[in-house]
């Protein structure tokens, strides 16, 4: 049977070991999809976290339960990303909360889709100033928590981690998604920048860019068979990515296992990156 949106399966039970005990993260939208999974991961990992939410406080709630259960802890933070004095009220609860902060997972993000003639203002300014100015504003409150704190060997060997969630379009055009690209690719070189300026004091910063991953962001390209079925052609490895896939990677990425990486974007895709287009020549 050919693989659908009905018969594709989902990924085993990830298990995690206790990699982040001690540790704090931030991670922002998520309430829902990518963000969720990750804050899950994280806490599975042993590390408390801030699950940050941008309205309706009952998704975020529910993460939070879902840790809680498990033995984890968590609290469900209001706040708007691309908003100077949320983001600061954020780490304030965050820190006033858990103590400090170890891990920031920027990952709110949104589409506001259009032609390029078609696009208006406040579509270019929304994406742009929650996918790119959120991850600034964010990174920037984490960054000051960190040098502030600075190593302590005891918890990780470095001062703190972030992980900007960006996509394969940081590097591939999409037409009809000039914000979102462009938002994306201003990702790039905001985490290479902070990832060069912040190295010394022993800061990582790295990327996570998923390719197509389940999640509300994209029903459309998922939850029919004939749509499902034109994404994996963009998919070498034929199947859609669940966003747990995202988290075992954000898990490693903040854990120090991966204490050598930095200023890298690591791309989680199937292999869309591989130029599926040219696999019967061109
Ligand atoms: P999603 O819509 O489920 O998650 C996005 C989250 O961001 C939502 O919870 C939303 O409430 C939150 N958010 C939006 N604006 C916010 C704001 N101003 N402040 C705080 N939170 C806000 O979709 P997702 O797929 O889980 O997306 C998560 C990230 O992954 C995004 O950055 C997205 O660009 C990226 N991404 C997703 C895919 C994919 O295929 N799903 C691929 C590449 C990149």
């Amino acid at each position: 049977m050919s693989p659908s949106s009905k018969t594709v399966s989902r990924l085993p039970q990830a298990t995690y070991q206790r990699v982040l005990a001690g540790q704090v993260a931030v991670v922002t939208g998520a309430s829902s999809g990518i963000g969720k999974a990750v804050a899950l991961g994280l806490a599975a990992a042993g590390a408390s976290v801030v699950v940050n939410y941008a309205s309706g406080s009952t998704a975020a709630e529910e993460v939070v339960d879902k840790i809680e259960s498990s033995g984890g802890r968590a609290i469900a933070v209001l706040a708007d990303v691309a908003k100077e004095t949320e983001v600061q009220d954020l780490f304030r609860v965050a820190i006033k909360t858990f103590g400090t902060v170890h891990i920031l997972v920027n990952n709110a993000g949104l589409q506001r889709d259009a032609a390029l003639v078609d696009m208006t203002l406040d579509q270019w300014n929304t994406v742009l100033s929650v996918n790119l100015t959120g991850q600034f504003l964010c990174a920037r409150e984490a960054a000051r928590e960190f040098m502030r704190r600075e190593v302590d060997r005891r918890i990780s060997v470095a001062a703190g981690k972030i992980i900007c969630i960006s996509s394969v379009h940081e590097m591939i055009p999409w037409a009809g998604h000039a914000n979102y690209a462009a938002s994306k690719g201003g990702v790039v070189m905001l985490m290479k920048t902070m990832a060069q300026e912040l190295a010394p004091l022993r800061i990582r910063v790295n990327s996570i860019a998923p390719g197509a991953i389940r999640t509300p962001i994209n029903v459309g390209a998922w939850d029919t068979p004939q749509a499902y079925q034109n994404l994996l052609k963009l998919i070498p490895y034929k199947r859609i990515g669940e966003p747990e896939d995202i988290a075992q990677v954000a898990v490693w990425l903040a854990s120090d296992a991966s204490d050598y990486v930095n200023g890298t974007t690591l791309f989680v895709d199937g292999g869309m990156m591989l130029y599926p287009g040219f696999v019967d020549n061109g």
